[in-house]
C-alpha cells in the first residue's frame, strides 16, 4: 500500500506498555468447544476469540513457502495451501488475468463464506501476495500476517451458527505494485473484485468492508486512515476499548491507499487497519527484513479479537 502521513493530526505514540487482557468466559467456551454434532452446538451470543499460537502457526507456514508474487511458484503454493484449509467453507476462488506493466499474469481472489441469519454481509479481508520484485523477500508482517490472520478467523468461524450478517473472509491477491505504485499497477485483486461484486449487485449488500494488513509488527500501533468510513472506524475504536487493547489504536492519523479503496468508491463503508510504522520510521516495511522474528502472535491476538468484536458489535446493529 501507499501511506502518507499527515503531520497535522499526527500525535506521539503513547509510551506506555501493551495492554494485558485476561481470558474471558466467553473465550473459554469458545477455544473449548463442547463436543457433538455442530448443529447442536447454541447460536454464539458472545464475539468469538481467536486462538494466538495457532494464527502464529499459519504466518509461520505462509512465510516458510518463501517469496509469493503473483505469477511465482510460491504464489501457486499459497494458493494451495489456502484451499486444503478453507475447501469446507463455501470456497469460491475468482480467478482473473492481471494486466501488468510486465504483462498478463494470473491472479486469484479466494473468499470463504460463513453464513449467518440475517440479510447483509460483513467482509473481513488482507491480500495474500508479496512485492513482485525483491531477492530474498519472505513478507512475514506485509503479508504473512493478514494472510495467516484470516485463516485463524476462518478457524474461529467455522462450524459456529450465526446470529447476524454473512461474513465472508477474502483473501485479495496482486495488492501490490509490480513496477511502481500508481492507480493503474496496484490494487489488481480488490479493483477486480469490487467490479464484479458491483456488477453483482453484492456491493449494496456489504455493511462493513474491514481490512487487515500488516497487523503482526510486535510493536503494534493501529494508525487512523483518513480514506477509511469514520463511523466504522468509531464501531473499530469501540471495540478495542471493550476489550482493553484501545493503547494500539488509532494514536496517529494518516492516509493509506489499500485495498478498501475499491469498495469505497463502490459506496460500501470501510475501515483498514493497518500498522504503518514497522520498524522505525517504517525501516522492515518491503524490505528482506520483514521476517518472522519482528513478529508477535499478540499483535495478531488484539487485530484478531477486535475483528471478532466489530462483527460482534455490528451484529447487534
Ligand atoms: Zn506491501
Amino acid at each position: 500500500m501507499l501511506g502518507a502521513l499527515n503531520l497535522g493530526a499526527c500525535r506521539p505514540k503513547p509510551a506506555t506498555p501493551k495492554a494485558e487482557i485476561s481470558p474471558s468466559a466467553a473465550e473459554a467456551i469458545f477455544e473449548n468447544p463442547p463436543t457433538g454434532s455442530m448443529a447442536s452446538l447454541p447460536p454464539a451470543k458472545a464475539a468469538l476469540r481467536v486462538n494466538s499460537a495457532r494464527a502464529m502457526q499459519y504466518v509461520r507456514e505462509v512465510v516458510a513457502i518463501g517469496p509469493r508474487p503473483i505469477g511465482s511458484a510460491g504464489h501457486r503454493k499459497l494458493e494451495a495451501y489456502l484451499r486444503s484449509h478453507l475447501h469446507s467453507d463455501q470456497l469460491e476462488e475468482d480467478g482473473f488475468t492481471a494486466a501488468t506493466p510486465v504483462g498478463a499474469l494470473p491472479a486469484r481472489n479466494f473468499i470463504a463464506k460463513f453464513p449467518g441469519k440475517k440479510e447483509g454481509i460483513i467482509v473481513v479481508a488482507g491480500h495474500y501476495d508479496t512485492i513482485y520484485s525483491l531477492n530474498n523477500y519472505v513478507g512475514a508482517n506485509d503479508s504473512g500476517s493478514s494472510t495467516g490472520l484470516l485463516l485463524e478467523l476462518a478457524s474461529a468461524l467455522r462450524g459456529k451458527p450465526r446470529e447476524g450478517e454473512s461474513v465472508w473472509l477474502v483473501w485479495l491477491d496482486a495488492e501490490e505494485a509490480v513496477r511502481q505504485w500508481t492507480a493503474t499497477d496496484s490494487l489488481y485483486g480488490s479493483r477486480h473484485l469490487a467490479e464484479k461484486w458491483q456488477h453483482e449487485g453484492t456491493t449494496k449488500k456489504i455493511k462493513a468492508f474491514l481490512l487487515a494488513d500488516m497487523v503482526g509488527d510486535a510493536d503494534l500501533n493501529i494508525d487512523r486512515d483518513q480514506n477509511s468510513t469514520p463511523w466504522l472506524l468509531d464501531t473499530v475504536r469501540e471495540a478495542a476499548t471493550r476489550l482493553g487493547y484501545q493503547s494500539h489504536f488509532f494514536a496517529r492519523t494518516i492516509t493509506i491507499e489499500d485495498d478498501h479503496l475499491p469498495f469505497a468508491r463502490a459506496g460500501v463503508a470501510v475501515a483498514d487497519l493497518i500498522d504503518f510504522d514497522y520498524g522505525y520510521n517504517n525501516v522492515f516495511w518491503h524490505t528482506p527484513q520483514d521476517t518472522l522474528d519482528k513478529l508477535s502472535p499478540k499483535s495478531l491476538e488484539i487485530v484478531g479479537n477486535v475483528l471478532l468484536e466489530t462483527i460482534h458489535l455490528l451484529d447487534g446493529r
